[in-house]
């Protein structure tokens, strides 16, 4: 059943496929639960699409304003779920991400029910599937793709067997500070870390300024296909006064704008490649001169 699933999915386009126990979500609170979202879950399946790494050239060479979006189109989780149901006679549910500030809040309808809204972390449950790790930059990466990868999550009710979390070592972090130091705007503090543990992986986190990512001008944008708002690049404020000092964690903060395509996880992406650390490998450097930055917006 498992490897029916997988090779639909497949055929959808989706490269990075994983599936995690529930339980791999226990530490997690209740609104950030799958089993919030489908009682009865006992697999949550991840997937994950490889975004061409020629779309990323375009904003590191400063020659187009390109878009690499984090989540993958709703509709094609629609028919891995659909397929599922076809196939299995188990239930399904494509998982809609939506960003946090864009839900309405409610009160939970009865005093035994979690508060809506339920929102799953992407890069947890990435963890959890066995997809990979969460760099110090708070990007998750991929063995193969590094940071290159848009996600999706189809829960079922389906017996399942989870794969194992991914054990292998792709950041570098003890040596590399590429990220933060490609950053114009110092906004990731390498030296400020917090160790966390994700779906029973032990991580160490950079705390990263994402109030000023929010307003970088070196790739950070809004993810276009939530559609509702782009909250996740407005940033806060205090009186008249922009909030630009605080710190937090990819794991820690609920929108955190796509610096998928900023300069810091494209440099990311020449510091894995440069060193042989991803299995993908392309016949061209990713990286051959200084990057494209606009760097008067430097705090
Ligand atoms: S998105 Fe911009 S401000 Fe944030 S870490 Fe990356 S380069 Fe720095
Ligand atoms: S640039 Fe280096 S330190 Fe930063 S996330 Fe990538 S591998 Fe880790």
């Amino acid at each position: 059943m498992k490897e029916s699933i997988r090779a639909y999915a497949e055929s959808l386009g989706f490269a990075v496929f994983g599936i995690a126990d529930p339980a791999r979500f226990n530490t997690l609170p209740e609104n950030a639960h799958p089993c919030s979202i489908q009682p009865a879950c006992k697999a949550v399946i991840v997937v994950g699409m490889p975004l061409p790494r020629g779309g990323f050239r375009g904003i590191e060479e400063g020659t187009l304003w390109s878009y690499n979006g984090r989540r993958v189109p709703y509709r094609l989780l629609l028919d891995i779920a659909r397929f599922i149901e076809q196939s299995t006679g188990y239930e399904a549910v494509a998982y809609e991400a939506t960003p946090a500030k864009a839900m309405p809040r409610r009160k939970p309808v009865s005093q035994s029910h979690v508060a809506p809204n339920v929102m799953l972390n992407f890069d947890w449950a990435a963890v959890a599937a066995g997809l990979g790790e969460i760099g110090l930059c708070g990007q998750l990466l991929t063995p193969a793709y590094g940071p290159r990868v848009s996600l999706g999550i189809v829960l079922t009710d389906a017996p399942l067997e989870a794969d194992p979390v991914y054990t292998g070592t792709i950041c570098d972090r003890a040596h590399c500070r590429s990220c933060a130091d490609a950053c114009p705007m110092h906004a990731i503090h390498p030296n400020e870390t917090i160790t966390v543990d994700v779906a029973g992986r032990e991580t160490v986190l950079a705390r990263v300024n994402y109030s000023l990512c929010a307003t970088c001008p070196n790739g950070a944008m809004p993810d276009v296909n939530f559609k509702i708002g782009q909250e996740e690049m407005m940033p806060g404020y205090t009186g008249n006064q922009e909030k630009l000092t605080e710190t937090s964690t990819a794991l820690t903060r609920k929108d955190v704008p796509n610096i998928l395509s900023a300069v810091c996880t494209r440099s990311c992406i020449a510091h894995l490649e440069d060193n042989n650390l991803l299995t993908i490998r392309f016949h061209n450097k990713f990286r051959e001169s200084e990057p494209w930055t606009l760097r008067n917006w430097e705090r």
